[in-house]
């Protein structure tokens, strides 16, 4: 019988499982809180289950661990975190440390995850895209980046974003079902609202997040409300157009009455002008939301060619007079600061290269590596 890796199951299930094997339904909890809450990595840590019950575990169950192979720390506090999955694949996380310094912001620490070996999208400004897709994770490959990040950090992590590599809404069920582990309050009982998912436009999962009035925030990765124009920055475009996307989100507000939020990549000349202004008033009356102006990061490791290769960042000036006319307009704008540029670790970034020119190769890492030393004062 092949063993069941129970990291990823949800409480029922874990009871469930306990049963299979003839056990009392309460050691479903006591895993659980083990592996979720006091971050086990054996069933030789959970002390306090008896030497029988964790000999039945072995047998039948394992506890699959992400193994952290490489830490990038950027100067301005961002980590960059490399993952080896159980297939020798590897992934990316990233810590990032608060942004403004408020009493509030202080306590706060981001984890920014990944849901896909690499990503299917292409989208035309994206690291992760050049990487092409692999698979989708597992709800306790999504999981056990929060786990293996928070034993890194004597600080607590207090807000997620699916961000990281990958199109969520490619793998809905894993990530809502790790959403529904990470926020349980015998877990790490992170705050839903402490959630963000960042889609690049499914409009019928967007409905389904309505439908199921899911709590978590929704940002919906615009960068631009012109439809041809969009569709040369993103291919997902001749999918769901501009216009079914405004209306799935108009959908999901008016039955959640959650303010999405809408972040935008400012382009020099391609989607900065006084026409795109006039487009964002338009929406921001349709639908209450928010604008979270993303300053394009640069992807040239990932040697672009054609209409990739031609966008470039709109300057600083320029992006403080779009938002000031957004601001005017009564509109909720934030300029995203970006972290961990100097490692290649901020938005759009991520990507894992070999040498090796057979895609699936390249996100794999030849083992066995070295152990890396993890600073405690991370
Ligand atoms: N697939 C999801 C989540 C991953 S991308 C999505 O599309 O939303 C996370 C965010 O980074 C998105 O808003 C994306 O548009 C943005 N991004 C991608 N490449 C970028 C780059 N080079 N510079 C700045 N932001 C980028």
């Amino acid at each position: 019988m092949k063993k069941q890796n129970i990291k990823g199951m949800l409480l029922p299930e874990l009871q469930a499982f306990v049963e299979s094997l003839g056990e009392k339904k309460y050691r479903g909890a006591q895993l659980f809180s083990w592996m979720y809450a006091k971050a086990a990595q054996s069933f030789g840590d959970m002390t306090d289950v008896s030497k029988t019950f964790r000999d039945v575990l072995s047998e039948a169950a394992v506890l699959e661990n992400l193994q952290l192979v490489s830490r990038k720390d950027s100067k301005d506090g961002t980590s960059k975190l490399l993952f080896k999955l159980s297939d020798g694949l590897a992934i990316e996380s990233v810590l990032i440390p608060p942004e403004r310094k408020s009493p509030a912001a202080e306590k706060r620490l981001t984890l920014c995850i990944s849901t896909q070996v690499g990503c299917p999208l292409d989208c035309k400004f994206c690291a992760t895209g050049t990487m092409g897709f692999t698979r989708n994770l597992t709800t306790g490959e999504i999981v056990d980046q929060v786990l293996q990040s928070q034993r890194l950090r004597d600080r607590r992590i207090t807000n997620l974003v699916y961000m990281g590599m990958g199109e969520p809404m490619l793998n809905y069920d894993n990530v809502m079902k790790s959403v529904d582990i990470l926020t349980d309050d015998r877990s790490l009982n992170i705050g839903t609202r402490h959630i963000t998912i960042s889609t690049a436009g499914y409009a019928d999962r967007i409905r389904q997040m309505a439908d199921e009035d899911r709590k978590v925030k929704l940002a919906l990765s615009l960068h631009s409300l012109d439809n041809d124009k969009r569709a040369m920055l993103m291919p997902i475009t001749k999918k769901y157009s501009v216009n079914d996307l405004v209306e799935s989100i108009e959908y999901y507000y008016h039955k959640t009455r959650n303010r999405p939020t809408f972040e935008y990549i400012l382009f020099e000349g391609f989607n900065d002008t006084e026409a795109d202004v006039k487009r964002f008033i338009a929406l921001s009356k349709r639908i209450p939301c928010k604008i979270n102006i993303i300053p394009f990061h640069s992807i040239e490791f990932t040697h672009p060619t054609g209409f990739s290769a031609s966008l470039r960042p709109t300057s600083q000036t320029r992006v403080d007079q779009f938002a000031e006319k957004l601001r005017n307009a009564d509109i909720t704008v934030m300029i995203r600061a970006s972290s961990g540029e100097d490692i290649n670790a901020a938005c759009g970034q991520l990507a894992i290269h070999g040498v090796d020119k057979d895609r699936r190769k390249q996100h794999s890492i030849p083992g066995p590596l070295p152990a890396q030393p993890i600073d405690s004062s991370l």
